[in-house]
């Protein structure tokens, strides 16, 4: 079934607002086994969106809307699908009851205006939206669907998830299957992932898709097929083939990120840690927190970015801080058992850094940093050069010191 999307909204033209829709939607038909072959953005404004949608229908079997079923004026999309389809507005005496109902609920008065929203294209379905007033809808015609979406995040997520996801399920079974693994791996370089598997990428089912962020590399694999267990099946064994070659650098699999598999280990393990950030800025204990039930693990943390604080409350002598610099080994090393002493933690963990763009010499350039992870058996601190521009090195950062964790945690 060729698929694609339109999403409505002067806004997304003019970048006021960042198109989230794509993802979500992209995310979630992939996931379904939907293709998509095409997006357009199209402001609102009647013409433009006719032109598109006509066009629309005379390459896709199914088109998705987005935005524009809201009550004012500038809210174009049912009517502009209406209108190109030679179908006229009706009122949906039950969408009307719903409106009115979810304005009594809440006690205010119903806008006239509002009324709007009940009336839809002759013959086509409502798609419930208990978040908002304007229904999603759906229409079936000369063996195209339409599918319009109401704007606001949360209530398109609900009406596709709620409503939408077994409808298009049941589509998506008719015709190609697709399936995912994503791998995702840290402390190795995108070129050197893809030299080790050059031979596996050659092919384009099953594929293979590289992804880079700071300090992470994610291999996606993706196989289609007939049905979905043969498309299991090739995205399976090409996932084992790529975890055979690269498994040490794999840290987590499909939506796992590294902040949840450092605390699970923390947690297995029974051990806290501390953290001690100068170039991150609390960016790790942030990470960390960001998963719920941390509490269990993270005993707390020191933004040590002034060195007057890396001197009084982590203790780092102020002659290490004068001889060796605020980013260097042995600071780190104090700012980690430091950090271990002051929280009562097993672990102490401490980054330190030249994040840039400025403050870089020679000797000390942009993107050095010493990471150093205290424990009752020693202390290991590790050098790092870390590439890109400010945002990319204090992310890497924080990649590299959780990764740093979690090498300490596997390997006890
Ligand atoms: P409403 O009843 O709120 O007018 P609507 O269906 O008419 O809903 P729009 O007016 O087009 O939708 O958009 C409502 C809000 O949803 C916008 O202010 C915008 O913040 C958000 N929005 C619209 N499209 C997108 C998108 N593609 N990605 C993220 N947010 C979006």
């Amino acid at each position: 079934m060729r698929t694609e999307l339109i999403f409505t909204g002067s806004e997304l033209l003019l970048g006021h607002v960042l198109n989230t829709h794509a993802q979500y939607i992209g995310r979630r038909l992939s996931e379904i086994g939907i293709e998509i072959i095409l997006h357009t953005t199209v402001g609102d404004e009647w013409e433009r969106m006719a032109m598109i949608l006509r066009q629309a229908l005379t390459r896709s079997e199914l088109i998705i809307t987005t935005g524009g079923l809201g009550p004012t004026t500038d809210d174009l999309t049912k009517e502009t699908v209406a209108d190109v389809l030679g179908l006229p507005m009706v009122l949906d005496e039950s969408s009307l009851a719903r409106i009115k109902a979810h304005f009594a609920e809440r006690g205010v008065a119903m806008p006239e205006s509002i009324t709007k929203q009940a009336y839809l294209p002759e013959g086509a379905h409502v798609l419930p939206n208990p978040r908002g007033t304007a229904p999603g809808i759906l229409i079936e015609k000369d063996k195209k669907i339409i599918l319009m979406l109401p704007g606001p995040p949360s209530e398109l997520v609900e009406i596709f998830e709620s409503s939408l996801t077994p409808y298009l399920a049941a589509w998506a079974s008719r015709g190609v299957v697709t399936r995912h693994r994503i791998y995702k791996l840290t402390g190795i370089a995108e070129s050197a992932v893809q030299d080790q598997l050059k031979d596996l990428g050659r092919q384009s089912n099953p594929g293979i898709a590289y992804l880079v962020m700071p300090g992470e590399v994610h291999v996606r694999m993706t196989a289609k097929a007939g049905n979905a267990e043969k498309a299991e099946k090739m995205v399976s064994d090409l996932a084992e083939k790529v975890r055979r070659r690269l498994g040490g650098y794999i840290f987590g699999y499909d939506e796992e990120v590294l902040e949840e598999v450092v605390g699970r280990l923390l947690l297995d393990a029974g051990l806290t840690v501390g953290i001690a950030e100068s170039c991150t800025g609390g960016l790790i204990a942030a990470r960390l927190t960001g998963i719920p039930g941390s509490s269990g693990y993270l005993r707390g943390g020191v933004v040590a970015y002034n060195d007057s604080i890396k001197r009084d409350i982590l203790g780092v002598p102020a002659q290490t801080l004068r001889e060796y610099g605020a980013v260097s080994k042995q600071t780190a090393v104090v700012m980690a058992e430091g950090v271990r002493k002051l929280s009562g933690a097993d672990l102490g963990l401490s980054v330190t850094g030249v994040a840039g763009p400025s403050g870089g010499t020679p000797a000390k350039p942009v993107g050095l940093v010493y990471i150093c992870l205290a424990a009752d058996d020693g202390t290991c601190c590790r050098e790092y050069r870390l590439p890109g521009a400010r945002t990319a090195i204090r992310q890497g950062t924080v990649n590299a010191a959780l990764n740093l964790l979690r090498h300490y945690l596997l390997a006890r």
